[in-house]
């Protein structure tokens, strides 16, 4: 591999976890921070150095990646009090791999250059299993010369990592990659609440789509989840919904109507009327329960 780097990693949950131990097994060290100490305790016990602010993270880093949950945190970590905007790592660069607005990201990264400091939008898809495999699909936005010197930590954590404009441009690819997540996961929901009203064994109903133009990602990982009732995130519906506002702000910006993802957005936002918020994003199929009033067949 290229030389191996020390990069700060703030924000340690479900996706940031996986990958920062990627970083570990690649060979670069990686200074791990996250508001949960036993975040930070796991990973430390796996090679990592422990501590205990997004400043310390970045102290002698060649790079600081963050992985958070929305705007607000990214916001916090980078321009707030005792953030990387008054600590920047030594090589000045920040590769935030939240899923935060395209506006945002934009700004963050305009405000930062102005005082010699890069920022990168490199939001991922692929979910927990791609960020444990090291297989995420990386979608960055900000200059040639970031995202040059950002690739070599990108490869240890994932498998496409494509260039796809200036910054915030990789945001905005997020969330045409969400519409699409979501609206796919519906079609799936539809044909699974079609298919039990009318008796079908939709194991089998699965497999055989698998092999054929209705196959897909969630049908491949999500759809065994659901037909085991098994709801515990991965990716939680609120984080979905949170997706879903950011798609839906920017196609008004846009003036853009989306009207499968409004109609998306609704069902979710039933989900999470329904205590759903903490579930993963498959408990879309409770919605469908519901609806078809055919949770026991
Ligand atoms: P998560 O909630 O599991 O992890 C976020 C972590 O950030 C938590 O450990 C939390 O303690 C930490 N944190 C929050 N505020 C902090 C702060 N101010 N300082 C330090 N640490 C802080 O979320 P996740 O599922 O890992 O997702 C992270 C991001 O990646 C989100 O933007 C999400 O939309 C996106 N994403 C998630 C998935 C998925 O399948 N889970 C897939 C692709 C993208």
């Amino acid at each position: 591999m290229d030389m191996p780097q020390t990069v700060g990693f703030v924000g340690l949950g479900v996706m940031g976890h996986a990958m920062a131990s990627n970083l570990l097994k690649a060979g670069h060290k990686v200074r791990a921070h996250d508001l949960r100490r036993e975040a930070v305790a796991e990973l430390a016990s796996q090679g990592a150095t422990a501590v205990g602010s997004p400043a310390e993270a970045a102290e002698d880093a060649d790079l600081v990646v963050t992985m958070l949950p929305d705007t607000p945190q990214v916001d916090t970590v980078v321009l707030g009090p005792g953030g990387l905007r008054e600590n920047p790592p030594a090589g000045r660069l920040i590769v935030d791999m939240s899923t935060i607005a395209p506006g945002a990201a934009r700004r963050m990264a305009e405000t930062l250059s102005g005082e010699g400091i890069t920022m990168l939008d490199a939001p991922v898809s692929g979910g927990p299993g791609g960020a444990k495999d090291a297989k995420l699909s990386i979608m960055v936005g900000g200059t040639e010369e970031g995202v040059s010197r950002a690739r070599p930590v990108l490869e240890a954590m994932g498998t496409t990592i494509v260039h796809v404009g200036p910054a915030g441009a990789g945001q905005t690819v997020k969330a045409c990659n969400q519409l699409i997540v979501a609206m796919n996961l519906q079609a799936v929901c539809e044909a699974f609440a079609l298919g039990r009203a009318a008796g079908l064994d939709l194991h089998l109903l699965r497999e055989v789509l698998l092999g054929g133009a209705a196959s897909s990602w969630m049908m491949q990982n999500l759809a065994p989840l659901m037909l085991a009732k098994d709801d515990r995130a991965g990716f939680r519906i609120d984080l979905q919904l949170k997706d879903l506002r950011l798609a839906g702000e920017l196609a008004f910006e846009l003036g853009v109507p989306l009207p499968g993802t409004a109609l998306a957005t609704s069902l979710y936002l039933e989900a999470r009327a329904h205590g759903e918020g903490g579930n993963g994003n498959q408990a879309l199929f409770r919605v469908f329960d519901r609806l078809s009033n055919q949770t026991e067949k």
